[in-house]
This record gives C-alpha cells, structure tokens and sequence, in this order.
C-alpha cells in the first residue's frame, strides 16, 4: 500500500529531538517532509538535559526559543570541586548575550517542543507508530517501506535522513559503516528533589573516587550523575545515596526520586554520512561521550547544515554529489572534534589514587584566564 500523492520531497526516519529538528527546518522551507516514527509516544526517560548556547541561536534562528526559554532553567556558572573543596567556577556569563548560558531541560520536553512546532506546519506530517524496513533507490528516487499497524507500506521519495539513533537501521541499509570505541568509563545518574544550595548552578566535584556533577531541572529537581568502577545496569537509589553521601557529603535519602539509570560511554562515527540518496544525522551519524552534554547539541549543529545540504540537493541535483560530500566532511570533523572535548572532561574525571597533578590542572583551568576558552569549550564553540 501506497501513502496518495504528492511524494515527499524528504523522509526522515527517527523522531528524537534530531529528527524533529531537521523535519522543522525542512518544512519551514517549504518541502514536504514525513518523519516515520517507531515510538508512539514520546519516551518520558530523560537522558539529554543541556541544551548550549549555539542551539538556542538555531533555535531562534527557526523562531522556536521562546518554550525552550520558558520550560528550562539557565545555568549560567559551573562551580568545580576537588573532592569537598570549591577550587573555582566556570562562568559561561563570559559566552556572548543572549544566550549566556546553557539551558537544562528533560530530553522528552525538547521532543514536545519540537513536536508542537512541527505539528503547526502544514508541510510536515509525522506519522508515529510507523517502523522504517527497507530502502531501494535509483538515481531519481528512493522507495522506502516501512510498517505501521501491522500492515506493510511503501513510500517514495527525493531523499532519506536515517535520524535513528546509534542503532540505525537506515544506515546499516544503505550499507554504511559504523566504526569506534567503547571506553572505559561507567556512570550512574539519578533524578532527586533538591536540597542543596546551588541554586540554578552546575556542581562538579573532581573526587578522587570518581567524578560527580549535579545539575539543576525544572520543578525542583536536580539530576547526580556519579562515575562508577563498573556498569550497573539498573542502580538502586541507595547505591547514587551512598555515593553522593561519601563523595559530596550530602544526604539524599530523604529526597524522592524520578528517574536512576546507568550508562557506559562510546565514541562511534559513521565512515561517511550519504550513500546516493540517502544521509544520516544525530546519533545514527555520530555517537560522542555524554560527559560534557553535547551529542544532541551536536546533532542539530549538523542538522542545520544538512538542510542547507537538502535544499542545494533539491533545487540543484547536479551540486547534490559534491554537497552532501561537503556536508559529510563537516560533519564528522566536528564529531572528532566534540569528542575529544568529551574525552577531556573523562579524563578529569576519573578514580584517581594520587589526584594532585589533575586537581593543580583544574585549578588552574578556573583561575587563570583558561577560564574564558574553557567556557568557550564547553558551551561548544569553535566547531
Ligand atoms: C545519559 C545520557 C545523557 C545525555 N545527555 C546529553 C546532554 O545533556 N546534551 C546532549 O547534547 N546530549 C546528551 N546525550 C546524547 C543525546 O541523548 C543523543 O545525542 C540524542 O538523543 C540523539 O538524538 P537523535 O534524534 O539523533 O537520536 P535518538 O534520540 O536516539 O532518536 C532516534 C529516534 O528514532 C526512532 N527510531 C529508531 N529506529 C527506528 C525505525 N526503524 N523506524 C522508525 N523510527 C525509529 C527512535 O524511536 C527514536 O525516537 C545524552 C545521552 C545519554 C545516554
């Protein structure tokens, strides 16, 4: 069965918060995107919270910024411990206005901000419930199957973005390779009601047994994400309790809790991010370590220039070879670039038996003018 005519000029499988995104951008260009969506509602476990400065530029740029701007909390300043002693801050105050800041949101309320943007525009139609297949293309088209209640369906279209996440099947299909590391950092994270004094800040503490950073969220809330020596799949809250306790000298055991989990961290790079008609963004391109927030950020930075991408390829299909090679380039180098800022803030992070020299480098990060290149850095400039 056969979606009725018009075509889209776009079909992007994956509708996470890349997806969402570029489905947005495309439309507000006037082409007619689908986004298949496998999920039928949005997934309420948060994973991404920061959201940085250069995305909320993209997002004014889309004129989406003022719910993100209402629904998040502004961090402006990060202040960094070694084990209970403050040795500094990072003020992202130094990061050009208006966006001083980086904003901390639940991933799932990015998703509904960006499902209600689109769910206005006429030229996109998000169909959840719909798992993409398979994929076959030509030189003009591509045929696309996906199956939604049950039934098979089949789809043509200009163009397809695999947004579908590290485990993209888009990209296994279009038979493009997926290579990386798996480090060997674990970490829990927990979502607790607040009763500390940080106010709307970011904590880090460098301890020697492990890092522990924790991080404001709306309604009260703050997210702990406490390095572990090993995976703990489903962490129990006395376990995140325990840890804070020890590490950071705060009681949590009579705060209620919304979310635990545990992670391992990976770098993955897709070899090249189109084969013909096909391309990829988001994590289905690129997987960077979340120590530092900044795989989803990633995405939307490379989201936009793929529309750009698009729009050359559609209205010019004789540049279309020689663009979307232009927008692979681009996009993976700022994909090795994130991830050795994410590898840096692993590395100071770590268990540590003698932490002197890494705590004399941190100091020294926050109190000397390193501050400013380091807020620069985390708030992903220079990409
Ligand atoms: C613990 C943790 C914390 C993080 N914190 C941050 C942070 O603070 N800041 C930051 O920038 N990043 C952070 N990240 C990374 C961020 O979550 C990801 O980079 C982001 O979710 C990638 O978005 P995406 O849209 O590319 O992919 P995803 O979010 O994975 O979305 C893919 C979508 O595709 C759908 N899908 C998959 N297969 C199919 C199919 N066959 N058919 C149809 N639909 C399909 C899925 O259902 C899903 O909705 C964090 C990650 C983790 C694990």
């Amino acid at each position: 069965m056969s979606l009725p005519e018009p075509q889209p000029d776009v079909v992007i499988v994956g509708g996470g918060p890349v997806g969402l995104y570029l489905a947005g951008l495309m439309g507000s260009m006037n082409f007619h995107v689908i986004v298949l969506e496998k999920r039928l509602e949005i997934d309420r476990h948060s994973k991404s919270l920061g959201i940085h400065p250069v995305s909320m530029e993209l997002f004014e740029e889309a004129g989406v910024q003022t719910p993100f701007l209402t629904s998040g909390i502004a961090i402006r300043k990060g202040v960094a411990h070694t084990d209970q002693e403050k040795i500094g801050e990072v003020d992202f105050g130094l990061c050009p206005a208006p966006y001083a800041f980086i904003l901390a949101l639940p991933q799932y309320r990015t998703e509904q901000i960006l499902e209600t943007w689109i769910d206005d525009m006429d030229t996109v139609d998000l169909i959840r419930g719909a798992e993409f297949r398979g994929i076959k293309q030509n030189e003009r088209q591509v045929t696309l199957t996906y199956s939604l209640g049950g039934e098979f369906h089949e789809l043509q279209c200009s163009y397809v973005v695999g947004c579908d996440g590290k485990n993209s099947v888009v990209r296994r299909q279009a038979g493009l390779e997926f290579t990386g590391k798996t480090y060997p950092d674990t970490y829990v994270m927990g979502d607790f009601s607040d009763n500390t004094d940080f106010g709307p800040d970011a904590a880090v503490y460098l301890h020697r047994e492990g890092l522990v950073e924790s991080f404001p969220l709306p309604g009260n809330m703050r997210r702990w994400v406490v390095k572990t020596d090993s995976y703990i799949r489903s962490p129990d809250r006395a376990m995140i309790e325990t840890e804070v306790m020890k590490r950071v000298g705060l009681n949590l055991e009579h705060q209620t809790n919304s979310m635990l989990s545990g992670f391992g961290v990976q770098h993955f790079l897709a070899d090249k991010l189109h084969a013909g008609k096909v391309a990829l963004a988001g994590d289905s391109a690129h997987v960077v370590s979340p120590i530092g927030g900044q795989g989803m950020n990633l995405g939307w930075l490379n989201a936009r220039n793929l529309a750009q991408t698009l729009k050359t390829c559609l209205n010019h299909p004789e540049e279309s070879r020689s663009a979307l090679k232009a927008y692979s380039k681009t996009a993976r180098d700022r994909a090795k670039t994130v991830a050795k800022r994410a590898e840096l803030n692993m590395w100071l992070g770590r268990k540590r038996r003698f932490p002197l020299i890494r705590n004399l480098l941190a100091q020294m990060i926050v109190n000397t003018p390193l501050q400013k290149k380091m807020a620069r850095i985390f708030t992903m400039r220079e990409l």
